[in-house]
């Protein structure tokens, strides 16, 4: 990718470092720019206690003794680091499948395209390029949500919104359709305006909306039952009483952020930042279609077809025990063959599913 203060000649004379930092940011692309101290999060013992309760399920990386105390002190994932330059990508609020058509499978509007990942680290490596032509010498340090950063705890000191009772991050312009990405450098520079504001008032919709009952109060989230952490995350077998919740949702949810008042009418990006690559897979508008694409490839045919987008977390397995409890959810009696086959699939976390499924049609 092109070094962005190359790309922007006003950039050369654009005021202060802080100020074309931020002019750099936005020509790598992103829509927000925020910079945040490199200071322990304010919210260290909400996340502590969290890890204690046991809510980051099966993700057992959260958890680890370093990962934590780097995601309690920036300072310890870049030692010296002064700043945190944290920047979001909208990607939009445009439905890709209205959930009330049970044959279609639901999908995470990030997940239509290439692997969010992927985008931010290209943007994120030309913003650190562009930051070492301001500043040369300084440091720099990349992070997107895998990393070890606690993130939307930094996002809000750096002023892009606050942390909703849905937990995710939310500006009144903006709603909350965005991803989050940092970059950590030892440069001293003056941090944004913390963003202050509770905007969530006495509205509890995406509580009340959750079919999984995962949002708790005091703005916690219990991953175990969040149907994002069950189609993505977990590797094991999707415990059968959140099963029916899960409706037609083969990947990820985005009940919390649809009911929100926020994002009624949040804008979309010119240019979706996550568009498919040219010849990447679209998945089909059908469970029983997908299911019968997916049930044939091995694991390694599936990762050639799914290479650089977002499915290739839950993988072949996964996205097969996904569908299969979709199916079952949908009740339609045109999944049966193609259960019947994923009953006798090589992988056991698939055949239990489809079994399962298999067992719901039969009623
Ligand atoms: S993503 Fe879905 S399951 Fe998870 S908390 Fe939000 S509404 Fe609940
Ligand atoms: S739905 Fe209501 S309570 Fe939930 S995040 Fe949005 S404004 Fe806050």
């Amino acid at each position: 990718m092109a070094d962005p203060s190359a790309a922007d000649p006003s950039m050369a004379d654009a005021g202060p470092l802080k100020e074309r930092i931020r002019a750099a940011a936005r020509a790598a692309g992103f829509d927000q720019v925020g910079f945040a101290p490199a200071a322990p999060p304010t919210h260290a013992e909400v996340y502590e206690a969290w890890l204690a309760k046991g809510y980051h399920g099966e993700m057992a990386y959260m958890a680890r003794e370093d990962a934590v105390r780097r995601r309690l002190d920036p300072r310890e994932a870049l030692p010296g680091c002064r700043t945190l330059v944290v920047v979001s990508l909208l990607y939009g609020p445009e439905p890709v499948a209205p959930p009330s058509k049970r044959r279609l499978p639901v999908v995470a509007r990030y997940a239509l395209g290439r692997d969010y990942h992927d985008v931010f680290e290209e943007r994120l490596d030309a913003l650190s390029a562009a930051i070492e032509n301001l500043a040369p010498g300084a440091r720099t340090k990349r992070y997107v949500d895998y990393g070890p950063v606690l993130e939307r705890d930094h996002a809000q000191r750096a002023g892009l919104g606050w942390i909703g009772k849905n937990t995710m991050l939310l500006h009144p312009d903006l709603g909350s359709y965005f991803m989050l990405g940092e970059l950590l450098t030892d440069l001293e520079i003056e941090p944004d305006p913390p963003f202050v504001h509770d905007r969530c008032g006495t509205c509890r919709r995406c509580i009340d909306a959750c079919p999984t009952d995962a949002i708790l109060d005091g703005r916690v989230l219990d991953a175990r039952l969040c149907i994002s952490y069950l189609t993505i995350e977990l590797r094991g077998s999707i415990p059968e009483a959140l099963r029916p919740a899960i409706g037609n949702r083969v990947f990820g949810c985005d009940i919390c952020q649809e009911v929100c008042p926020w994002n009624s009418e949040a804008p979309s990006p010119a240019r979706a930042p996550f568009e498919p690559q040219p010849g990447q897979p679209m998945p089909p508008e059908d469970m029983v279609a997908w299911a019968e694409e997916l049930a044939p490839l091995d694991a390694d045919a599936f990762r050639a077809r799914y290479r650089g987008t977002a499915f290739s977390r839950p993988g072949r397995d996964g996205l097969l025990r996904n569908l299969a409890v979709g199916l079952g959810n949908a009740g339609r009696p045109a999944a049966r063959p193609v259960l019947r086959r994923l009953a006798e699939d090589p992988s056991p976390l698939v055949r239990e599913h489809a079994r399962w499924a298999l067992g719901v049609l039969q009623g």
